[in-house]
């Protein structure tokens, strides 16, 4: 099992006020899972993803990865996880502008330090995500769904086992939602790929 969560809670602490984001969460995980989440605003999604992204730490019960489990886990430790495993989609498009998208995909593949390698997995990586045609314009210049796009290609890059994404259509229209969820889905065949959203597209 990739990820088993046991009775989870996050609690977060203001100024000593105890606000509860997430409590008694049991859920397992696995590659090859193309997982949905949808509830209430304020019912504790985007904790539960920041909880297992490392993004925040979580005060009760046990994350297990790969059956080991992390609560005794120092700051370093979760950088190292959140670095290996870890690749995030937001709902804001966090690509760079004034790049273009050959550009901002092989920011993410700098662990490869041969530069045509690096060009060549970028090219292949823009090929996946339908994007070849559009490589060599800026961010600027790229509609929604093309950013989108981009940001997945990067999350690719990374090579994660684990991808995370919080509302990742929640800017973009009808047929450029369907794109990024038929996307989405054709990745998790070899990852767990975990989605916050509220778009029917995602659970046809
Ligand atoms: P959702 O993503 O489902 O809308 P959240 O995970 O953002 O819900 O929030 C769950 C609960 O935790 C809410 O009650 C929210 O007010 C609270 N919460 C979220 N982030 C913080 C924070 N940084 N500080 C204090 N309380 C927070
Ligand atoms: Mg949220």
């Amino acid at each position: 099992m990739l990820l088993k969560l046991e009775k989870i809670g996050k609690i977060y602490d203001s100024n000593d006020i105890l606000t509860v984001g997430i409590r008694g969460i049991d859920l397992a995980f696995d590659y090859n899972e193309f997982v949905t989440i949808e509830g209430e605003s304020g019912s504790g999604k985007s904790t539960l993803l920041n909880v297992i992204g490392a993004n925040d730490t979580y005060e009760e019960g046990e994350l297990y990865f790969n059956g080991e489990p992390t609560s005794h886990y120092s700051e370093s430790d979760w950088e190292k996880y959140r670095e290996k495993n870890i690749a995030t989609i937001f709902q804001d498009f966090n690509i760079i502008e004034n790049l273009t998208v050959l550009e901002n995909v092989e920011l993410a593949l700098l662990r490869l330090d041969d530069k045509k390698e690096r060009r060549r997995r970028a090219k292949e990586l823009i090929a996946r995500v339908g994007l070849t045609e559009q490589m060599n314009r800026r961010g600027s210049k790229l509609s929604g769904g093309e950013k989108q796009r981009t940001v997945i290609a990067r999350a690719l890059a990374k090579d994660a086992p684990i991808i995370l994404a919080d509302e990742p259509t929640g800017n973009l229209d009808v047929k450029a939602s369907k794109e990024v969820a038929a996307l989405l889905k054709e990745v998790s065949r070899d990852k767990l790929v975990i989605v916050v959203t509220h778009n029917p597209e995602f659970f046809k």
